[in-house]
């Protein structure tokens, strides 16, 4: 059984994976949190890593406390998580940590020859030549975790010898489906908060909402399956049983079904190629009745245009986009600006930002920085 170490563990994926962990006996070698030090004193306890981490540091004195006594090795920050991401005692790492802070750890397992298991879009946004150059380098997998990409990468399984013509990647469309941008110019974070059929964390499902989640999407399956942005066609899927689809040269279309739950990816991943029993629900195919299928509103999800914009321009241009809706949505949770203002913001970054090539990390973290500074700016000086 592969021994696994998770980054970001008290989160929605980091909790499932230890569920599939679990079921099947698999060695837990390392725990990461942000910040919640009881929660994952309480993994660390029921799982016993050799070492965990926090990231915030304020809390490293109280996990400490929590778990004094027992012989975990206590780390804390981005130094901690790249100690974790660096070990060889894992033969995967799940990185779930949320944002462009999991770019520099991705990177450093990847350094250390380790598969990784990637819930992590933001770091196939932000870096992702560097990832996956990176990658074929060190002969290393990058399993992917997310529901749409896993399906494509189940799809593409005893494939990998026919050319792929396109991919359909599904999106559920959001709490706001079908409104118009009046209707949307009164909405707050509670509202938005609120998913259909996925139960995530409140990032990615303002995301959602917005749908800049399946713009970030588009982005990491170009990078994961070496596509251009006119081989991804985007199709609102209300009822998220399709989680993907592959068009092969034949018109043949290979889709991936199953019910909406997370543990189907994070387990495929984590125990790839087998597949075995996962604590989820079979589908009923007859229980949904209907599946329906329709085009994405460009017009009034301005996230998902200027994500595709900015991937087909390439360089730096998605590290911006993606660094001005992490901004733009963390002062759109605290109810400091509009729903509709996050699409706008990050238009406005993706146009203004001077962009430029990727060549290594420092350019990542520069353009990043930049574009917060800049939507930070455009908040505070209006
Ligand atoms: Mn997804």
């Amino acid at each position: 059984m592969k021994r696994v170490s998770i980054l970001g563990s008290t989160g929605s994926i980091g909790t499932q994976a230890l569920e599939v962990a679990k079921m099947h006996g698999m060695q837990v070698t390392a725990l990461a949190a942000h910040s919640r030090a009881e929660l994952l004193a309480q993994q660390a306890k029921e799982f016993h890593p050799s070492c965990v981490c926090i990231f915030d540091e304020s809390k490293k004195e109280l996990l400490t406390e929590l778990l004094s006594g027992e012989k975990i090795e206590i780390l804390s920050g981005m130094e901690g998580l790249c100690k974790i991401a660096a070990s060889r005692e894992a033969d995967i790492v799940l990185n779930s940590v949320v944002g462009m802070v999991g770019l520099l750890p991705t990177l450093t397992a990847i350094e250390a020859g380790t598969d990784v298991a990637l819930a992590n879009k933001e770091t196939l946004v932000a870096g992702g030549s560097l990832v996956m150059r990176a990658a074929a380098e060190k002969g290393v997998n990058i399993f992917p975790v997310d529901s749409e990409h896993s399906a494509i990468f189940q799809c593409l399984q005893g494939n990998s010898m026919n050319p792929v013509r396109k991919i359909i990647l599904t999106a559920s469309g959001g709490p706001f489906f079908g409104k118009t941008t009046e209707q949307l110019t009164q909405v707050r974070a509670a509202d938005a908060l609120k998913h259909p059929n996925w139960d995530m964390g409140n990032k990615i499902t303002i995301d959602s909402a917005t749908l800049m989640n399946k713009g970030l999407e588009f982005i990491e399956a170009k990078w994961l399956f070496d596509l251009k942005p006119s081989q991804i066609e985007i199709v609102v899927h209300r009822q998220s049983v399709l989680h993907s689809a592959v068009e092969f040269e034949d018109y043949a279309v290979i889709g991936q079904m199953g019910v909406p739950d997370m543990k189907i990816p994070i387990q495929y991943a984590l125990l790839y190629p087998e597949r075995k029993a996962c604590p989820t629900r079979p589908l009923s195919l007859t229980e949904y009745g209907t599946l329906t299928f329709e085009q994405p509103d460009y017009e009034t999800f301005g996230c998902l245009r200027a994500a595709i914009d900015a991937i087909t321009e390439g360089g730096l241009r998605p590290c911006i986009v993606n660094a001005a809706n992490e901004e733009a949505v963390a002062w759109f949770l605290r109810d400091e600006i509009g729903f509709l203002q996050i699409g706008e913001l990050v238009r406005a970054a993706m146009e203004s930002v001077r962009g430029g090539d990727v060549t290594c990390y420092e350019d990542v973290l520069e353009a990043d920085k930049a574009a917060r500074a800049y939507v930070r700016s455009r908040i505070l000086n209006k």
